[in-house]
């Protein structure tokens, strides 16, 4: 088992006296100047022209810090739309249609490794907001401002905890302006400006250094303190060589930090905590508070937030703090032009509101905590609502009509977040969302079918091989793969994989199906198996019955791509990191770097505010 594989990933652990984030732990950004281009229709409300001044400043403020080498590359009109990730980088107003959480005004997708962007298109919302160039209130919504918030996203950043930036998560009207933690920000993701050098103690460090006396060094000089005594169970880490023993790894937990695990065989190794199996087949001694993993033991610590409804009414929580709200007097739901006329001291679209701890809540009655009205990784807001009528696996167009709130793909589904370690502690996989922090719990997938990430397989297996996605399963001579599938060497392992299609893939016969069974309909055939309630179907399949009585077996639901398309983005291949030309890769040796590349490049959606 090579470390390579793990999914958990290890994070860099932000300094707590930073408030701007990066998209992700691994701080991917711009390999050169950050491309983009915008839709020849621009917004209906602002023009053609307008737009693209508005767009280009909102873009370009990023690159005037002196401190920041970031530099960006118009490409100027394309008939391309955004949100369709193929691979151009394209900026455009959706002005019917739109197709995300209706409170969001824009919405940033990167796509990226774990060190480089290699995608990002940003969509922004002409359906439910007026676009003007005036300082915007409630639904009328400032250009600029949208597109720097936007363009923060696009190079890099998630959002921050400081209402002053222009990368605060919520707008309530006005002009936006960079502001120096959004600098902080940039400067650190882009450093090797012609200014003043930054000073990491300001700036904080790129992964995999730490900041000593103002400059950034490896992290490993000195070497970082040993784990306490006895095992370093929710020892606090940066990376797995911080805790102690080879087989001991650095885990990401749900409060976005780092904490050493332990390899364990069972629970009884792990005094109270749980022996978990991670997405890559190692098992990990994971400490949990409830159905949470959690090395806080209790929670935050006295005084301690992490989303503002941990704080007293008219507070809300500020870098792990909780000060002060706005002073203002509109109650949570109330209607709002600026944070300050808010108790709680944040307006969100138009209305007051405060951050929540998704998909746990902590929302007073009459609210539920929205994970993706904002649409970034992190904290949820209250928004008001109560229960609906349908239950968990019915179907649904809206939050509203869950009685859990969750409306996950047009079902109602039980939320959890795929980036944590048992997000599903009732079984089944996380499966991803529109967002790589949001999903819901399915059955997890059985040896062949189609995945999207480790976290989508029983086995924690997702490999690739060309354009199939498949879960998979470790073999050797001692274990060998099931009928249908030859074990196959995939650099320090080996791995199953099937002699011919994967579920749902397209056939002629039954001989090109790994499962050995080609399903033919009126207008298309595909690789299916067997099902029943031991083994059910993925869960964009369900069990129908076949032509043979008293035998059912994996059909596409209607409407959905048979591999597994439909909302959950299909990563696309390993093109990226094949070379010129674009060559497939060889099966062997690069078939696991694929899928965990895949998995960390899906498109992260990070919309405004
Ligand atoms: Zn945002």
């Amino acid at each position: 088992m090579t470390r390579a594989l793990a999914m958990v990933l290890v994070l860099a652990v932000p300094s707590a006296a930073l408030a701007w984030e990066p998209i992700a732990g691994s701080r991917p950004v711009w390999s050169g100047p950050a491309p983009y281009q915008l839709n020849q229709a621009g917004s209906a409300d602002l023009g053609v022209s307008v737009t693209e001044a508005e767009v280009r400043r909102g873009m370009d403020d990023w690159t005037t810090p002196a401190c920041s080498g970031l530099s960006t590359s118009y490409g100027g009109m394309t008939s391309r739309q955004p949100g369709t990730y193929e691979g151009e980088s394209v900026i455009g107003w959706i002005e019917s249609g739109w197709r995300h959480s209706s409170s969001a005004i824009g919405v940033t997708g990167t796509r990226y490794t774990s060190s480089r962007i290699i995608e990002a298109d940003m969509e922004m919302n002409g359906v439910h907001f007026q676009w003007t160039t005036d300082p915007g209130s409630g639904n009328r919504v400032n250009a600029y401002s949208i597109a720097l918030h936007e363009g923060g996203h696009y190079i890099g950043l998630g959002h921050s905890s400081t209402q002053s930036a222009a990368m605060y998560y919520a707008y309530s009207g006005g002009l936006s302006r960079l502001g120096s933690d959004d600098e902080a920000g940039v400067c650190t993701l882009y450093p090797g400006g012609g200014g003043a050098p930054a000073d990491c103690s300001v700036t904080g460090c790129p992964a995999g250094q730490r900041c000593v006396g103002g400059a950034c060094v490896a992290d490993d000089t000195p070497p970082p303190p040993p784990p306490p005594p006895g095992g370093g169970v929710c020892a606090p880490c940066s990376a797995h060589s911080g805790c102690g023993g080879a087989e001991d790894y650095c885990l990401s937990y749900p409060d976005g930090n780092g904490y050493c695990g332990r390899a364990c065989a069972s629970d009884g190794d792990c005094a109270g905590d749980r022996c978990q199996t991670l997405s890559n087949g190692a098992r990990q001694c994971v400490r949990y508070s409830g159905s949470t993993p959690s090395c806080a033991a209790g929670g935050p610590s006295p005084g301690g937030c992490t989303t503002d409804s941990q704080c007293a009414a008219g507070e809300r929580c500020d870098r792990g703090a909780c000060v002060p709200g706005g002073g203002g007097s509109v109650p949570l739901g109330g209607a709002c032009a600026a944070h300050g006329e808010c108790a709680s001291g944040t307006c969100f679209s138009g209305v007051c509101t405060q951050t929540c701890d998704w998909p746990a809540g902590g929302c007073p009655t009459g609210f539920y905590c929205d994970g993706l009205a904002t649409g970034a990784c992190g904290a949820g807001v209250c928004l008001a609502g109560s229960p609906g009528p349908r239950a968990v696996g019915e179907h649904c167009s809206d939050n509203a009509d869950c009685e859990n709130h969750y409306c996950f793909l047009g079902r109602c589904e039980v939320p959890c977040n795929p980036e944590q370690v048992g997000a599903c502690p009732g079984g089944g996989a996380c499966q991803v969302g529109a967002l790589a922090c949001r999903g819901a719990c399915g059955p997890a997938g059985s040896l062949g079918d189609p995945c999207d990430a480790n976290a989508a397989c029983a086995s924690g297996m997702c490999a690739a091989s060309g354009d199939d996605r498949f879960c998979t399963q470790l073999c050797d001579p001692s274990s060998p793969c099931p009928e249908g599938y030859g074990c196959t060497s995939a650099g320090a392992v080996n791995v199953c994989v099937p002699n011919g299609g994967a579920l749902g893939g397209d056939c002629a016969r039954n001989e090109d199906c790994a499962t050995g069974i080609c399903a033919f309909e009126e207008d298309r055939a595909y690789c299916t198996r067997i099902c029943d309630p031991a083994s059910p179907c993925p869960s964009h399949m369900q069990c129908v019955a076949s032509g043979t009585p008293g035998l059912e077996v994996c059909q596409p639901r209607p409407g959905e791509d048979p591999r597994g398309g439909q909302g959950r983005r299909r990563v696309e291949g390993c093109s990226a990191a094949a070379g010129p030309g674009g060559a497939p890769l060889p099966l062997g040796g690069l078939l696991f770097g694929c899928a965990v590349a895949a998995l960390r490049r899906r498109a992260r959606l990070s919309p405004l505010r």
